[in-house]
């Protein structure tokens, strides 16, 4: 196992990240809207006739997770508990293709308050967190995994190998991954999909 600790903090000291808070609190409103919305529309599907209930098929495609990018050096290992997360940090460069990890749709996507660039992708089974990148997708959008979506950068609270701040500077550029699974309620080490 590699040496996961603080290779790259990005944070120098813990963050309120009320942004990311206020975001947490928020989402899971949309997602039970969402899935009262969703409800009434397979219900609709049913008696129409048409496949309603997932089958295995559908099943894997929600199961399925691939890497951000094509390559990448982990930058920092299970960090963000004080703000509800179990993110970790990975860089690919400056400008680097950020691939969609999951079959789903973008549910959330904003700036919280510490200006970090956040978008969020669901399914049935996986919420996927991303932050500080340029992202050009937009909500309501459904992504294929393995489909672009942006690329990398530095926006928002990011610092270098010292812990300084990234802010209009030339450091600090990796995808914050937090992912959440929705079938136990928890976040989940993005490590053990990407590195099983
Ligand atoms: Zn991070």
């Amino acid at each position: 196992m590699a040496n996961y600790n603080n290779l790259w903090p990005e944070k120098a000291t813990p963050e309120p990240n009320g942004g990311c808070l206020s975001g947490f609190i928020f989402v899971p409103l949309a997602v039970i809207a969402m899935s009262l919305v969703l409800s009434l529309t397979l219900g609709r599907i049913t008696i129409s006739g048409a496949a309603a209930v997932p089958d295995r098929g559908n099943l894997q495609d929600a199961l399925t997770f691939v890497s951000p990018y094509d390559s990448y050096t982990l930058t920092q290992g299970p960090h963000g508990f004080s703000y509800g997360h179990m993110a970790i940090d990975i860089a690919a460069g400056n400008g680097a293709t950020i691939y969609a990890p999951i079959n789903g749709k973008v549910t959330d996507l904003f700036i919280d308050g510490l200006g970090n660039p956040t978008l969020i992708i669901e399914n049935e089974i996986y919420r996927v967190t991303l932050m500080h990148g340029i992202y050009n997708v937009q909500i309501g959008d459904t992504l294929a995994a393995g489909q672009p979506l942006g690329s990398e950068s530095n926006l928002g609270n990011t610092t270098d190998m010292q812990g300084l701040s990234c802010r209009n500077r030339d450091c600090g550029y990796h995808t914050h991954l937090n992912v959440y699974d929705k079938r136990i309620g928890t976040n989940i080490n993005p490590l053990g999909l990407l590195e099983p």
